[in-house]
């Protein structure tokens, strides 16, 4: 058995869900994981908002604009009237329960109520839809085995145990779907796996059956070997291993979700890339494949701040790393790159929440200067230290671009710099002309 994720773009229409329709029923008995209709779940973070806000008319009306939307979808899916009616059904039945949650006293469970409707509503109308063509297909419905533990992680054997079981109990279908991204928390609330997090949902589900492989169909065919948002002279990598692959989504190639790539990876799954708009695309496949001594691909992340402690007591300078790290770790702030000296040390983070707190509590160490709108530019690929040269051409590419940090033999798959976000786009580009 197969998983294969689409996107929201992937279900965004109504002929584009008939479009997925055709490639799900020609792909065979396979468990398919849907995200909510491309859109959907940044209205609901906006209903969300105005709740918390207490502008209930704000989220009524948004709620309203996004219930025609929903209509118009229908109203173009479904030739025959017991369906659209069964769909219309179902639809009215989720957008009272949110009309529902806007007039309550709103809480933060609330909202993440509202936010697992997306998935809810797209899998609700693939499923009818493929039921109205004569396919036998299958609701499993995610809130009863996906769940995070008292840390937020997955609770794999939970999953396991009863995904499962599900599947066994409904054998006789031909095809299996299911909500990306929702699950419930260790509170027995309804909760979610981040934005994002339908390639999550996938890479957990494929890891706990134990599927051929993963499928994440998208908009895009498979990883390009720079960000086709800023750069124009992109194309798609064959074939990249996990790590790299692992690299490059942490690092803002945005059609992986960061989390993703580890469940597959351990239970060595291959993933493959798609392009629901041209399915015949080789895409890219990501498993564990040897060293091929290449550079793959570069990508960007943005909204990173530079930490710089100089420390202030020379001649005592061994636990100064040691008392650094107890600070961060102290505020639950992880670090992304780092760069040492005798003298001081650099890092990067990208959740400033407790910013101000921290750099309070490092001061007692040494000299603090804080550098904010940095980006992260990340070279990705076989970057193992005997292969002479692969990081000289990264940095001699941005020898016109400031470079506050260079972070390179962290592993064996990636030099990064970081650079004001101002000059991201221009590196993004220089780097494709030095590399590819
Ligand atoms: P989905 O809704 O299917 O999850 P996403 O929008 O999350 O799709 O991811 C696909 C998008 O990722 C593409 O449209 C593309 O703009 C963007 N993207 C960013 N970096 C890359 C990259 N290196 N390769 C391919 N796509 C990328
Ligand atoms: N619908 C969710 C989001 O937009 C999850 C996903 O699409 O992966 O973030
Ligand atoms: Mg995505």
């Amino acid at each position: 058995m197969k998983v294969l994720k689409f996107g929201g773009t992937s279900v965004g229409t109504a002929d584009r869900i008939k479009h997925v329709a055709k490639l799900i029923t020609s792909s065979g008995h396979n468990l398919v994981v849907l995200s909510a209709m491309a859109g959907t779940t940044n209205t609901l973070v906006e209903i969300a908002d105005y709740c918390s806000k207490g502008n209930i008319p704000g989220a009524q009306d948004t709620l309203n604009n996004l219930l025609l939307k929903y209509q118009d979808v229908i109203g173009n899916l479904f030739d025959d009237g017991q369906s659209r009616d069964t769909a219309n059904a179902v639809i009215a039945e989720r957008f009272s329960y949110m009309r529902a949650l806007i007039e309550s006293d709103f809480s933060s469970a609330d909202a993440r109520e509202i936010l697992a409707q997306g998935e809810l509503m797209s899998t609700a109308l693939m499923n009818i839809y493929l039921n109205s063509r004569g396919v036998k297909s299958t609701l499993l419905p995610a809130l009863d085995y996906m769940r995070t533990d008292s840390f937020g992680e997955p609770d794999m054997k939970y999953i396991a145990t009863r995904l499962r079981r599900l599947i066994e109990l409904n054998r006789d279908a031909d095809v299996f779907i299911t909500q990306g991204y929702i699950c419930t928390n260790d509170r027995g609330e309804i909760d979610n796996l981040k934005r994002g997090g339908s390639d999550y949902s996938a890479s957990i589900i494929g890891a706990v059956i134990g599927a051929d492989e993963i499928q994440i169909w998208t908009d895009i065919d498979g990883m390009h070997n720079n960000d086709p948002r800023f750069v124009n002279t992109t194309s798609p990598v064959s074939q990249l291993n996990f790590e790299e692959a692992a690299e490059l989504a942490y690092f803002g190639a945005k059609i992986l979700h960061p989390n993703c790539v580890l469940p597959a990876k351990l239970a060595n799954i291959p993933v493959r890339l798609l392009n629901t708009l041209d399915p015949d695309a080789a895409g890219t496949v990501i498993y564990n494949m040897p060293p091929d001594r290449k550079i793959k691909a570069v990508a960007a992340k943005d909204n990173v701040t530079a930490i710089k402690i100089k420390s202030g007591r020379m001649l005592v300078a061994y636990g100064f790393l040691h008392k650094v790290f107890e600070t961060f770790e102290k505020y639950q702030t992880s670090i992304d790159l780092m760069a040492t000296s005798e003298v001081g040390v650099t890092v990067t983070i990208d959740d400033d929440s407790h910013l101000a707190a921290l750099v309070d509590d490092l001061k007692h160490f040494g000299t603090v200067t804080v550098d904010r709108d940095m980006a992260i530019v990340s070279v990705v690929g076989d970057l193992e230290w005997h292969n002479c040269g692969f990081a000289a051409k990264a940095v001699c590419a941005l020898q016109d671009v400031p470079v506050r940090l260079i972070s390179y033999g962290g592993s064996d798959y990636n030099v990064s710099m970081l650079i004001s976000s101002s000059d991201k786009v221009k590196a993004l580009r220089l780097l494709s002309d030095a590399l590819f």
